[in-house]
């Protein structure tokens, strides 16, 4: 087994057919043991599924059923993701067992959907087998039966898992090998430039932008739970509690397994939440490379800030007083990361006034140097 690409990322061998086969096997045995007196319906969880049900089924002694569901899940901007059914479940299964057959079960997202759409059917019991089960990020909401492999949270591809659709087909399994993420935090007051300059270069170093100012401010306009919560805090100019933005920056860290790396921005605010993003990108096999410091005085960003103001409509940018006060803020609680990132050596920081563009190369000059060293 070698490296493998598919479309523009590079895959390494992760686990072999035979090892795969030996647990799709054992799999077999164990429901088989559970229903052997009754004819069970498997119910396979589409696209991913389906080269794991059938040779499940090929390992299947006795009698049973086959059939399929299909989900959407949408993973935008909200932490709790919506999923659509796109195949509904199939008919003729009240009273009967149910094995619903899932290949991967991560954060737990889709199998609640799948609790869910069986919970309201009239099935006697349904039972959830999962080839790959990632305890490090399952949200452990349900219990599940039969489980193949427990693996790291890494990105995996092949025996019907895809990346962008390709690898369904490989017989072994692969894992993204992403030995060159750059993981970078961009830190500064409120007006420095960190999202004008984050949205260059997510495009030129192809990172994921992690704005939490953004996405607490899709949450209030989408009116969620979140939204609600952080609304009054945001409002006043004041940090939302740590709890909950360290629980909200985990989520949207984990909706993106296969990216290059990432560019927070406005995350980590506080000591608390520096020390939650180490320890969450340390159980990841990850790291910050950098903190980047976008330098400017306080004068030229208050008129930065209430000119955005005016664009944008954020209240938070239209009254002076809110603005001091995220300043104060700011000082009080951001400004001590500065000396936990210079004592891991990770510091860095840049003019951030100057034309948009001019920022950009400063900031970009010391990113390729972290892409060279490597
Ligand atoms: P920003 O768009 O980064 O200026 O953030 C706007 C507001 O969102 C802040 O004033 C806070 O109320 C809230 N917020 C954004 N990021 C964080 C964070 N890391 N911790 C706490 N509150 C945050």
């Amino acid at each position: 087994m070698s490296l493998i690409k598919l479309h523009d990322k590079e895959f390494k061998p992760f686990l072999k057919e035979e090892e795969i086969q030996l647990a799709v096997k054992r799999i077999a045995g164990e429901i088989a043991a559970d229903f052997k007196d009754e004819v069970p319906i498997f119910v396979g969880v589409l696209n991913g599924a389906f080269m794991f049900i059938a040779d499940l089924l090929k390992h299947y002694p006795y009698p049973s059923e086959v059939s399929f569901v299909k989900l959407a899940s949408y993973r935008g901007l909200t932490s709790t993701g919506i999923v659509e059914t796109l195949l509904e479940v199939p008919e003729n299964i009240e009273g009967r067992s149910v094995i619903i057959v899932e290949d991967i079960i991560d954060t737990g997202r889709t199998l609640k959907e799948l609790v869910h759409l069986f919970s309201n059917t009239n099935v006697k019991e349904f039972k959830v087998a999962s080839l790959f089960y990632k305890s490090e990020v399952y949200n452990g909401e349900y219990p599940i039966d039969y489980i193949g492999l427990e693996i790291p949270n890494k990105f995996i591809v092949g025996y019907g898992l895809d990346y962008k659709e390709q690898g369904r087909n490989l017989r072994n399994v692969y894992q993204l090998n992403n030995t060159k993420m750059i993981n970078i935090v961009l830190f500064g007051k409120p007006g420095a430039g960190k999202g004008t300059q984050a949205s260059f270069l997510k495009n030129e170093h192809n990172l994921k932008h992690i704005s939490t100012g953004d996405v607490f401010r899709y949450n209030i306009k989408n009116k969620t739970d979140l939204g609600k919560l952080a609304q009054e805090y945001m409002d006043n100019g004041d940090l939302v509690p740590d709890e909950v933005t360290i629980k909200m920056l985990r989520d949207e860290v984990e909706k993106n397994p296969d990216a290059k790396g990432f560019i927070f921005d406005g995350f980590p605010r506080t000591v608390a939440q520096a020390e939650a993003l180490d320890n969450l990108l340390e159980s990841k096999d990850m790291e910050i490379h950098a903190t980047i410091a976008l330098d400017a005085n306080d004068e030229i960003l208050i008129e930065r800030l209430l000119a955005r103001g005016k664009d944008s409509g954020r209240t938070d940018d239209q009254d002076e007083d809110k603005i001091r006060n995220r300043f104060e803020e700011y000082n009080l609680k951001t400004a001590p990361l500065r000396s936990f990132y210079e004592s891991q050596g990770k510091f860095f920081s840049v003019n951030g006034i100057g034309e948009i563009e001019e920022v950009t190369n400063r900031l970009g000059e010391v990113i390729s140097s972290l892409e060279v060293s490597g």
